[in-house]
Formats: C-alpha cells, structure tokens, sequence
C-alpha cells in the first residue's frame, strides 16, 4: 500500500508541477508564486520522506527482521501523507482544471482515500503500533 501511494504522490506532483509552468495567471506562470512554490516544496519533501520510510521497511523485509510495528507505521504515515500531497496537487490545479476530471489528479485524490482504509484502517494500525510499543517499554520495566 505505502509503495503505491508514493507512486501516487509522485504523479501528483509531476502533474501539478509541469500544469504549474504552464497555467499563467497576473501576466506570469503560477508556479512563479511562492504560495504555489511552497505547496509543491512541501509535497517533494512529503515524498522523499515517504519514500525514505519505505525503503528502510523494506530493507527490514529483506534482512527477515520483524516488521510489525514499522510495517504498520508505514501503511500509516504514507498513506496519510498521500492524502495532503494529492489534496494540494489539486489545490495548485485549481477548481476549474484539478477538481474537475479533465487533469488526472481528481482520480488520484478519489482513489487516494481509500488507502487509508484497505489492508488494515489506519485506525488499527494505530492498534498494532501501540500493541508493540506496550510490549517493548514493558520489557523496560
Ligand atoms: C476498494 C476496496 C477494496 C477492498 N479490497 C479488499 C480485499 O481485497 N480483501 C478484503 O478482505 N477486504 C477488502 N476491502 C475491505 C477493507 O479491508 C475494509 O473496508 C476495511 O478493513 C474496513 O472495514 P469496514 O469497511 O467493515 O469498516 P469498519 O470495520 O466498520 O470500520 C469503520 C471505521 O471504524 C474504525 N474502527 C473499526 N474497528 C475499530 C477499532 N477496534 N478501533 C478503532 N477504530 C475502529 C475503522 O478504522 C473505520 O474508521 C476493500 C475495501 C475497499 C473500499
């Protein structure tokens, strides 16, 4: 799920970056306003973190360690950062070309919310991180 949804974010992004060169408003592309700079700076760094996450997941996969609990935080944490990163790339698109189905990002942001419900809610993940984390600081005690 979280490798998907960093595929997702990074469309998004792609999308809302090159509409950005090219959508002029007040005589200059949109993405010469820093307001506009800010959201697509904020959206990369979302991805490169998201994506940092998962390669250290699955790196765990493949040394065959235990990835209960850093499993869980990653369908968590990216599929929950997946939902600021498409909500802005269709902010930048705007009403009139993100919101509407003419640009791919309305799907993306559509198809987006489900991946915080598939393959375990991420309320439950919440469940599954929180059970090792009793465990581990017990073990402390
Ligand atoms: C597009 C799509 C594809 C799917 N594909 C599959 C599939 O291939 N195989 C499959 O088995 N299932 C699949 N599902 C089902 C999916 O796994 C369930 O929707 C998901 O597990 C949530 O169950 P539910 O919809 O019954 O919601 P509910 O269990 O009713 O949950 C509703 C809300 O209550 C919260 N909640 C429930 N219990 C707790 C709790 N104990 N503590 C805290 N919060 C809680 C949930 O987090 C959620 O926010 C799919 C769903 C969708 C939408």
């Amino acid at each position: 799920m979280a490798t998907i949804a960093v595929g997702m974010m990074q469309r998004a992004l792609d999308e809302a970056a090159v509409y950005a060169l090219q959508r002029e408003q007040f005589g200059k592309p949109i993405f010469e306003f820093q307001m506009v700079q800010d959201m697509l700076a904020r959206m990369s760094a979302k991805i490169v973190a998201s994506r940092a996450l998962v390669e250290h997941t699955m790196r765990l996969v493949d040394e065959e360690q235990d990835v209960q609990k850093d499993g869980a935080i990653t369908k968590q944490f990216v599929t929950d950062v997946l939902q600021e990163v498409v909500s802005d790339a269709v902010q930048v698109m705007g009403g009139g070309n993100g919101y509407t189905k003419e640009y791919p990002v309305e799907k993306i942001m559509r198809d987006a919310k489900v991946f915080q419900i598939m393959e375990g809610t991420n309320q439950i993940q919440s469940i599954v991180i929180a059970r090792r984390l009793k465990k581990e600081y017990a073990a402390r005690l």
